[in-house]
């Protein structure tokens, strides 16, 4: 009984955190919650409380087989995201998106227009845990799956939070899952890559939407975004070809980058 009471006022303490803090944009000072006057967080403290929140979230089939859910890495301040399809075998052991072969060739791309995770990028994945083929033989490779779109539905307010969060100036999804769901889309990748897109701020935050409110400076600045599709790195591995129209992509995110 009383572990369930601490739990409950955790969970509320929690909540009140977001409430209170999570969708104020840094740099406008500080908030009244009720008689008290709150610093406004910085991006990476929004992060992080947001991280708290859903760590240990069970709300779809891939929560409890999971063995990390993987939130997201880089810089908060980047003016690039990066989101991917979902967490794989080594993301999974690890607890960090992109860290397996195709994660690696991810971090070349970055690198030749100078960007990386260290310092000027930030990664996630429309879903935070391992969508797996047989979850009942989880040391089996191969056993990686796109998530279902139930799942990343579920899974979607993580990241409109993260990118609300963020406030990127571009967008990058990798593959078609994450350019699917950020551009509302059924088109195909090969359609799309290389071509810049609004992001559809007024589709996934409508006013109207109280889960997930904006204030109006996260809302304009969420107007600028621009999303840029591309390969994802796992088929430019089983298709090197792609990387000739990649890295047309990459330079084009170069010049734009560069032209502020
Ligand atoms: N592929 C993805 O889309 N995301 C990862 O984190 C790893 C591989």
């Amino acid at each position: 009984m009383n572990e369930i009471l601490e739990q409950a006022r955790r969970w509320i303490k929690q909540e009140a955190v977001w409430d209170s803090q999570l969708y104020v944009s840094p740099g406008e000072g500080a908030l009244p919650v009720g008689r008290r006057m709150v610093e406004k967080p910085t991006r990476a403290v929004a992060l992080s409380a947001l991280h708290e929140q859903y760590k240990d979230c069970v709300r779809c089939p891939l929560g409890p087989t999971r063995i990390k859910f993987v939130f997201g890495v880089g810089n908060p301040e980047s003016e690039v995201m990066f989101i991917g399809e979902g967490p794989g075998y080594q993301e999974d052991r690890m607890g960090e998106p992109f860290i397996g072969k195709a994660g690696q060739l991810l971090d070349k791309m970055m690198a030749a227009i100078d960007l990386s995770r260290q310092t000027n990028a930030y990664i996630a994945n429309i879903v935070k845990c391992h969508p797996m083929v047989n979850p009942q033989t989880p040391d089996e490779r191969g056993n990686d799956r796109p998530p279902t779109p139930q799942e990343v539905e579920t899974c979607s307010p993580i990241l409109l939070r993260q990118i609300a969060i963020l406030r990127p100036r571009f967008i990058v999804t990798l593959g078609s899952p994450s350019t699917k769901m950020i551009l509302r889309t059924k088109d195909a990748i090969t359609g799309l890559r290389g071509k810049l897109f609004p992001f559809p701020v007024e589709d996934f935050y409508p006013a109207s939407d109280a889960d997930l409110p904006l204030d109006a400076a996260t809302r304009e600045a969420l107007r600028q975004t621009q999303v840029l599709p591309m390969f994802h790195p796992a088929a430019l591995l089983r298709n090197p070809t792609l990387k000739v129209d990649t890295w047309a992509d990459l330079k084009l995110l170069r010049s734009h980058l560069s032209s502020r």
